[in-house]
């Protein structure tokens, strides 16, 4: 039976780990042996213990004891063969632990009990390798020491990574991060590291590095995961943006860094995605901006929407002369920040759905306006903009519906505009949900269509009666050898909308040069600073007094 005690195979396994502790007990004697890291840990009287249940009871949290007794006598009594509970014991430290204590019974050739032995492992370390990924945890981040040498820490976030997840699912989104781990690691060699931080997010660490050096680095990461390819053979073009600290050149301490690396790539995500952002003062300072812009937008909200007003801009005919319509556009000035514009505000409420409450109620100002000017402008188009997300709120097409007809509106006059197509994660959703809208009678637009890698693919999936080219093709229409380019991409565009029947709106004329271009082409109608910037309504309701004989002449 000294055998059992004293054996090269406990005394390798004692050692084998520091926050996993082993013992073995030789029922007949009640002798047992604790390996040496338990001993240490929860100040045991030596390794060798006489009724060892007892010595290791007084340890356990008195509200816990009950629960330890009864399932190791169970266990000593015969009655169960395994011990398996959680309780909390106190270290030397004074201090009680959360363990988890898994136990075995054995019997001998005669069948009375033997040997027990087993593992206890305490609950409250953290893992020191993912189990996904294999990197590092960020646990093991933290206990790395930053304030020795100097170097640069980034923080690398994959793009978009729910939309892959729901257009792919959550095996895929694993076998994914799985790769991006082992790519990762591999360019770890030396004293630099890899972690799993969050989700889709991923820690280097690169002592020594400089910011130059930096950037390249994340360059490299990023145009090589254009093209992933995980095990099963997929490939996938991934995006990816990344916060980045230096630190050793002041005194940083750890919640501070994470907290610049995560400020960093906020940032990045929402100004400049695809890229890398070092943290810096102005970075704090716009971040500071964001907060206090969502606090005063909330309490607008809170308020009836105070401080929200829809402004509009002309939808002028390309064949004529006269205003057909407009599109209203969001404006917001807050008690404290009175220069935000939508391309500001709005993603601040698309992060967490506030956009739901305030789109429902642009739309009800914006059917509330129609009602008005249909009065004196028969079949006076007015759009409005509606974000993805919108569109998928349950409740707003029944809102919609609702709202024409409580304002007696024809839907046939309201032109709901999808902004920023290239958000669209499930395009199979969306288009059911056009065509139900679009079965009332109102129309649908793409907005910004010809940016964003994947308009063509949208416009063969969602069902959409007008098509909005956007700016960045027409502003500069009547500027040299660019103009050739913009000029052929238009072209084919209208070509193209023509072909599947929608009426197109060529947006963001500003001059008379690209107006002449432009009306020399097949547009339906033409919106631009050149006809006007948007204005609020008595400035809008002035100029479409002076606009009326055209309105009438060209309404249809
Ligand atoms: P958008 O839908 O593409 O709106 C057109 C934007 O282009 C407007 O900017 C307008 O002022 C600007 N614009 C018009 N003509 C010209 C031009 O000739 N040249 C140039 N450079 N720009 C021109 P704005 O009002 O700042 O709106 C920005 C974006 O905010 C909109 O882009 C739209 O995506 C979003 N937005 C505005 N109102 C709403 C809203 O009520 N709901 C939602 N979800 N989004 C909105
Ligand atoms: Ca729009």
């Amino acid at each position: 039976m000294d055998n059992i005690l004293n054996n090269p195979l406990f005394e390798a396994y004692a050692n084998a780990s520091d926050n996993v502790y082993i013992y073995v007990c030789e029922v007949k004697n009640d002798l047992s042996r604790w390996s040496p890291n338990a001993v240490s840990y929860f100040d045991l009287p030596g390794e060798y213990l006489k009724e060892a249940g007892n010595v290791w009871g007084e340890r356990i949290h008195p509200d816990d004891r009950e629960i330890y007794f009864n399932d190791i006598n169970a266990v000593f009594s015969g009655r169960q063969e395994t011990h398996c509970c959680q309780y909390r014991a106190m270290n030397r430290f004074g201090k009680y632990v959360w363990l988890e204590c898994k136990g075995s019974m054995q019997r001998d050739e005669n069948g009375e009990l033997s040997v027990f032995a087993g593992i206890i492992t305490r609950l409250d370390v953290k893992n020191k390798y993912d189990t996904l990924t294999g990197l590092l945890t960020k646990y093991d981040f933290y206990d790395t020491d930053l304030s020795d040498g100097k170097g640069v820490v980034m923080l690398i976030g994959i793009d978009r990574f729910r939309s892959i997840i729901n257009t792919y699912g959550y095996h895929y989104g694993d076998e994914l991060l799985t790769t991006m781990g082992k790519y990762l690691n591999s360019l770890c060699t030396g004293c630099k590291r890899a972690y799993r931080f969050n989700g889709d997010e991923f820690i280097i660490l690169l002592p020594n590095m400089d910011k130059e050096g930096a950037m390249k680095l994340f360059e490299s990461v990023r145009d090589n995961c254009r093209s992933i390819e995980t095990r099963d053979g997929k490939r996938i073009a991934l995006s990816l943006s990344a916060g980045a600290v230096i630190y050793g050149e002041s005194d940083y301490d750890r919640d501070e860094v994470v907290n610049h690396l995560e400020l960093a790539l906020s940032f990045v995500k929402k100004s400049n995605r695809g890229n890398v952002a070092f943290y810096s003062d102005e970075i704090e300072k716009r971040q500071a901006r964001a907060l206090m812009l969502k606090e005063d937008l909330n309490n607008s909200i809170a308020n009836g929407f105070k401080g929200f007003e829809l402004f509009f801009q002309p939808l002028v005919d390309a064949k004529g002369t006269g205003i057909l319509g407009c599109e209203a556009l969001l404006r917001w000035k807050g008690e404290r920040i009175q220069n935000a514009g939508p391309m500001e505000f709005i993603p601040i409420l698309e992060e967490d759905s506030s956009i739901n409450a305030v789109g429902r109620w642009v739309m009800r100002e914006s059917v509330k306006q129609q009602r008005e000017w249909q009065d004196i402008y028969k079949n006076f188009k007015v759009n409005f903009n509606v974000s993805y997300q919108q569109f998928l709120e349950e409740g707003y097409v029944e809102d919609l519906i609702k709202t024409v007809e409580e304002y007696g509106v024809d839907p046939d006059n309201l032109v709901l505009e999808l902004t920023e197509s290239c958000n669209v994660e499930s395009p199979e959703d969306l288009a059911m949900i056009f065509e139900k809208i679009r079965s009332y009678g109102f129309h649908i637009a793409l907005d910004d269509f010809g940016t964003g890698y994947a308009s063509m693919e949208l416009l063969k999936k969602l069902p959409a009666d007008e098509i909005k080219i956007e700016h960045s093709f027409v502003r500069e229409l009547g500027n040299g050898e660019i103009h050739k380019i913009d000029f052929a991409i238009i072209e084919s565009l209208l070509y193209l909308c023509r072909k599947v029947n929608n009426s197109v709106v060529v947006e963001g004329v500003e001059n008379k040069a690209v107006d002449e271009i432009i009306r020399k082409m097949d547009a339906d109608y033409l919106q631009g600073y050149y006809y006007s910037k948007p204005v609020c309504k008595a400035d809008f309701e002035e100029m479409l007094r002076k606009n009326h004989m055209n309105i009438v002449s060209s309404a249809k």
